[in-house]
């Protein structure tokens, strides 16, 4: 019984002879009783019962066999059919079946009753599978009547069983990927369908990535998982295993050992540590012979696939293209529905799904996020000048741009036209550089594009709406956003505009925001704010870092994250750092004055200001008038002072550093972090981050990143100043990473300078 075709006629075969068996042997047991029967008859009979394809037995009362054919000796391999008689189902199972079949056929003996065709789980003979058998137990009577034993009839239908669960299987595979179920949910369901069906064998299903050069994880149920992440990405080859070379040809690949196929020559020792000792892989096909991945059956035995096995090897991938190509299809139709042709930006209804989970976020996390609608000045004589072809490639040429100069947790968007939204999602509560980052979009938008010979220069007007204090939707964020884009539009081209509740309230055009800066700094509306740095351990002051604010007329204390950008872009920063430079110099002075224990004053200094050609003078100038000893003043600077203007940086440096003056680098960790410049520039010491100080010391990450900052400064002689510590638990870090100074909110906030004397006498 191998082949499915013949497994019903075989049955109706044995159906029909059941019914003349069932009387003859009534008969031949009659006349063992005791009545003569012809001798023809019986030998006739018994040859009927010994070419039976399937199991035929007589038993009596007690459950004894009285007879079996010869199909049974087979089964249990005993020759001798004798042996059997007087022998029971004790003898031949174990305890469990060998009474279940028992109580069935007592049952049938007491009633009378004969019970037909039932299915019975027959446990493994001699090694092999458990086996299905399709039984008939029939009562058997004597002249009188009477009940005297049982005839039993019974074949093997496991194959078939296994051919009908293949099918439940099968139906149930096509159902998953009819109701859209995840691809990794159906993959795993086929090979685990597989593993059900074939012992010893372990099924792994790869698929091959995008531009079709490596293969990655996509169902491997029972493959061990050091195993499945070892062979995860890896890249497909004419010599890379099963999978990289099935992938690669596109045909199965069948090693019967990979202790000695050439294929594996790269992975032995691998599989030789999971003990597999054959792979047969089969690559996964789209319609149109495209790969999409790869089949796998590993064992643990040397052996090839049987007939039956690569049949349904064949069945199984072509499910899986199905599952596969299906999938994909969807999210090629997701991606055409969230996209925009042209530039392959996100659309509107894109942003409106991201933009809700992002604001759910920021809710949670309490941070901000800042959305910018960007609209490009005159795009209609830019048309009109180039043609629609002009038109498009800027289009392409700026959603580009503007894609690569945002962050990946930042989103750009298309809304049409030439209308653009970016999404700013900042990383941290004090994320400050919002306003730099726009400037540099927009900067980037101002290069001109060249198109057939031509450079066309392109400018655009962004207007600003943050989260969450110009709207709690995306719909509201949206809307002011807008708006406030046409305003900066009625500013001139080229502008980038903030919303703000008042304006909108339309108080009347203010003045433009840098003349209002340039007032300021003449006005005396700009203050300094102290905030004290301190040791660790012993909580002495150490020294205090000015922080600039500007005290608005309406808007009240300003922070220097909204207007120091601004001043740099317009050069405005000069004036306002002399100004900072001498206020803090001044201030040195008169807390040592009024007899305090003298401290070091930093000053934060920006690019522009850094690299101006005065700026040292300026410098020797403000200690000089306030008659301070240079060594309590510090100046703070950021590694993109470092960056864009290196030569110019080392040389002031190297003109202030002999005065006495000790310089800092500040917010290290949050931008490049180069460590090359630690080793150029000649730093006294080293600000810590406050993005790095936030996740400690919960985030592993981030201690580790702490530690190596620490003893990296250490080596290189430089004293860590921790910023931003908000918590005893922070603190407890920093001792124990020995890290000297730290600043922030747990000791104190920035204060007014009339606050710093009380502070120090604590
Ligand atoms: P910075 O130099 O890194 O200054 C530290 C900032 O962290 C300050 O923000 C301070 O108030 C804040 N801070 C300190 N401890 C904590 C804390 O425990 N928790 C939290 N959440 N924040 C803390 P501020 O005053 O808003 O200054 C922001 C940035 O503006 C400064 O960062 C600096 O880069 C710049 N800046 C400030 N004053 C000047 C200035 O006079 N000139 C220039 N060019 N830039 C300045
Ligand atoms: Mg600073
Ligand atoms: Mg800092």
């Amino acid at each position: 019984m191998n082949d499915v075709s013949a497994a019903r006629p075989q049955a109706i075969a044995t159906d029909l002879d059941t019914k003349r068996i069932v009387s003859a042997t009534e008969a031949l047991f009659a006349s063992k009783a005791g009545r003569p029967a012809s001798g023809i008859e019986d030998i006739r009979l018994k040859a009927i019962i010994h070419a039976l394809p399937g199991f035929f037995f007589v038993k009596d009362r007690d459950s004894r066999f009285v007879f079996v054919n010869a199909v049974v000796g087979r089964h249990f391999g005993i020759d001798d059919l004798d042996w059997f008689v007087g022998r029971c189902d004790f003898d031949l199972f174990d305890i469990e079946t060998a009474r279940h079949h028992f109580a069935i056929e007592q049952h049938i003996m007491e009633s009378g009753e004969a019970r037909l065709d039932f299915e019975e789980a027959v446990p493994a003979t001699m090694g092999g599978n458990t086996k299905c058998f399709l039984t008939s137990k029939i009562p058997l009577r004597n002249n009188r009547g009477e009940v005297v034993g049982i005839i039993g009839v019974s074949h093997d239908i496991t194959e078939r069983k296994a051919l009908e669960d293949l099918r439940r299987s099968q139906a149930q595979l096509t159902e998953m990927i009819a109701r859209n179920e995840p691809l990794e949910m159906i993959l795993e369901a086929l090979v685990l369908m597989f593993e059900a069906e074939i012992d010893g064998i372990y099924g792994s299903i790869l698929l091959l990535d995008s531009d079709g050069r490596r293969l990655h994880h996509g169902a491997a149920p029972n493959l061990p998982g050091a195993y499945s992440r070892i062979i995860d990405g890896v890249v497909i080859g004419p010599n890379v295993g099963s999978c990289g070379t099935a992938a690669w040809h596109g045909t199965p690949v069948i090693v019967e050992d990979m202790l000695i196929d050439p294929l594996w020559a790269d992975f032995r020792p691998l599989v030789q540590q999971f003990g597999f000792r054959s792979c047969w892989s089969t690559p996964i096909l789209t319609a149109q012979n495209n790969v999409l991945g790869t089949f796998a059956l590993y064992s643990k035995e040397v052996r090839r696939p049987t007939p039956r096995e690569t049949e349904m090897v064949a069945m199984a991938t072509h499910i899986a293209g199905i599952a596969i190509e299906r999938k994909r299809g969807d999210e090629r139709i997701q991606f055409m529905a969230h996209h925009d042709d042209l530039t392959g930006l996100p659309n509107r209804a894109f942003f409106k799904e991201r933009m809700a989970k992002t604001l759910h976020h920021a809710r949670r996390n309490g941070r901000k996020v800042t959305v910018a609608y960007l609209d490009v000045d005159n795009f209609k004589d830019i048309n009109d000048r180039h043609g629609h072809g002009g038109g498009d490639e800027v289009l392409k040429e700026i959603a580009a741009r503007m894609a690569n100069s945002v962050r990946a947790s930042d989103m750009v968007v298309r809304l049409g036209g030439d209308e653009f939204l970016v999404v700013l999602v900042h990383q941290s509560s004090h994320d400050n550089g919002m306003v730099r980052r726009l400037r540099e979009l927009q900067k980037a938008v101002l290069k001109p594009i060249h198109y057939r010979d031509q450079q066309i220069e392109v400018t655009c007007s962004i207007g600003v709406a943050s989260f969450p204090s110009d709207g709690a939707t995306s719909e509201e964020l949206l809307a002011n956003a807008d708006a406030t884009m046409y305003q900066a539009k009625q500013l001139g081209r080229n502008a980038i505009r903030y919303h703000s509740s008042d304006r909108a309230a339309g108080v009347g055009m203010p003045l433009s925001e840098q003349e209002e800066l340039r007032h300021a700094i003449a006005s005396e509306q700009l203050v300094l704010h102290y905030q004290p740095q301190v040791d660790v351990t012993t909580l002495e002051v150490t020294g205090v870092e000015a922080l600039v604010r500007w005290n608005h007329p309406t808007r009240g204390m300003v922070p220097p994250g909204e207007f120091i950008p601004m001043a740099e872009e317009s050069g405005l920063v000069i004036p306002l750092g002399l100004w900072v430079l001498n206020e803090a110099c001044r201030q040195a002075r008169q807390w040592q004055d009024m007899g305090l224990p003298p401290i070091c004053v930093a000053v934060n200094v920006s690019a522009r200001q850094f690299t101006d050609r005065d700026f040292g003078r300026h410098v020797r100038e403000a200690i000089e008038r306030f008659a301070l000893a240079p060594r309590w003043l510090e100046l703070e600077l950021t590694e993109s002072v470092l960056m864009e203007h290196a030569d110019r940086a080392l040389a002031t440096m190297n003109a202030l550093r002999p005065l006495g003056i000790r310089f800092s680098i500040d917010d290290f960790g949050a931008g490049y972090s180069s460590l090359a410049s630690l080793k150029t520039f000649p730093f006294d010491r080293l600000k810590m981050d406050r993005s790095l100080i936030e996740a400690l010391p919960s985030d592993k990450t981030a201690v580790a990143i702490g530690l190596a900052v620490i003893s990296l400064a250490q080596t290189l002689k430089l004293t860590v100043v921790a910023e931003g510590i908000e918590t005893e638990a922070q603190r407890e870090f920093l001792r124990f990473a020995k890290c000297e100074e730290a600043q922030g909110y747990l000791f104190s906030r920035p204060l007014p300078a009339d606050q710093i004397p009380a502070f120090l006498r604590r």
